[in-house]
């Protein structure tokens, strides 16, 4: 491996180059010193998670590699090693290399399922998600299979192949009846097909089998009308686009009928006032607020409607819509493992990467 290979090293021109012999001589000498006992095995590899954890993908690899290379090393730690390095390389972006690397421990331990969680997640970023729905298959964890067939799904319809999307879709609704991320492709593309009346009926379905936690994300996506996993785009308020309408209404009539917690309630409110029903938007908003008086959205947007109706001096009024602007852009959404915030849905938390921790903020200090 070449030094300019190491993206960690541009971290380190304080200490200039001349520190890399002898780091390396430090971790050769280490090497040797390192018994095969399993005790100091650990304390070598985790010296290199921790250059690992410091980018340093080179020297982490470097330690792997001494010890992998060692004759007569035990199976298990050579597999270790090997997983350890594949892991190096694939924080490094070096995504070939870490496949490699968890071949070969795949071929000394089979398939462990923390190998075929990085092969899996190497699958993902490399954008093969038939291959990733696969692995997740194989582990047996049918939330992100169906997570990866939906975006299979997604790209099939992308490149004209609707028949082979549906039953990809199709299969992914049969691992997982509640993935929020099949069903909200399977209404995009009805909504966009313009099929009312099956959109009806399939908006029911889904509100039905998705988890209550997660059905905002459902609006939400929808409201956004064109589905990117992972980022989805914040919603274009486009008023003239009234071909949406009859959807919306279909929406709020079902969120009506179903079960509704506070932040389907106020999605209702957001659906009627794109619609222009600004009166009916305010009693769901009213509603909104007798489920939870803390529920700052319903209230900015109370306060927006009831702005409207008074008469303001031109820089009373100027002042408010600053204020009113400002509060629109807080970050609606939250992680519920690490606390991140954003203004888009995720289904992988972008900085955790947990599943399906999304969060609507009902209350400010959330
Ligand atoms: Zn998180």
């Amino acid at each position: 491996m070449s030094d300019n290979r190491a993206p960690s090293y541009s971290s380190e021109n304080s200490k200039g180059r001349t520190g890399l012999p002898d780091t390396r001589a430090a971790i050769d000498e280490l090497s040797k010193v390192v018994k095969d006992i399993p005790e100091a095995v650990e304390i070598y590899l985790a010296l290199g998670n921790l250059y690992r954890s410091q980018g340093e993908i080179e020297r982490a690899a470097q330690i792997r590699n001494s010890l992998i290379l060692r004759p007569g090393l035990a199976p298990e730690t050579k597999a270790r090693a090997l997983y350890e390095l594949g892991r190096d390389f694939s924080r490094g972006g070096f995504l070939d290399r870490a496949v490699n690397a968890f071949d070969k421990a795949r071929e000394i331990v089979g398939d462990s399922p923390e190998i075929l969680t990085e092969l899996a997640e190497i699958a993902a970023r490399s954008r093969e998600f038939e291959k990733a729905a696969s692995f997740y298959s194989d582990l047996a964890q049918p939330v992100q299979e169906a997570h990866y067939l939906a975006r299979q799904a997604e790209d099939e319809f992308n490149e004209g192949e609707d028949a082979k999307a549906h039953r990809t879709l199709g299969k992914a609704l049969k691992i997982s009846p509640n993935s929020a991320e099949a069903w909200l492709l399977v209404l995009t593309r009805l909504k966009k097909e313009g099929s009312l009346e099956e959109f009806t009926a399939r908006f029911k379905e889904a509100l039905a089998q998705v988890p209550i936690k997660l059905r905002f994300v459902l609006i939400e996506g929808l409201l956004a009308d064109s589905l990117v996993f992972g980022d989805t785009p914040i919603p274009k308020m486009d008023e003239s686009q009234d071909r949406s309408f009859p959807f919306y209404k279909v929406m709020v009539e079902e969120i009506e009928r179903s079960d509704s917690d506070v932040i389907m309630h106020y999605y209702g409110a957001r659906l009627l006032q794109l619609c222009g029903r600004e009166e009916e938007a305010g009693v769901w908003l009213e509603k909104t607020l007798m489920l939870n008086q803390n529920f700052w959205l319903a209230r900015l947007e109370l306060f927006r409607i009831a702005q409207t109706k008074q008469q303001l001096t031109p820089s009373f009024k100027n002042q408010l819509e600053f204020f009113v602007n400002i509060a629109r852009k807080v970050q609606r959404f939250t992680c519920s493992s690490c606390g991140i915030k954003r203004d888009r849905i995720f289904f992988i938390c972008p900085r955790c990467r947990s599943w399906h921790s999304i969060t609507f903020r009902k209350e400010l200090n959330q």
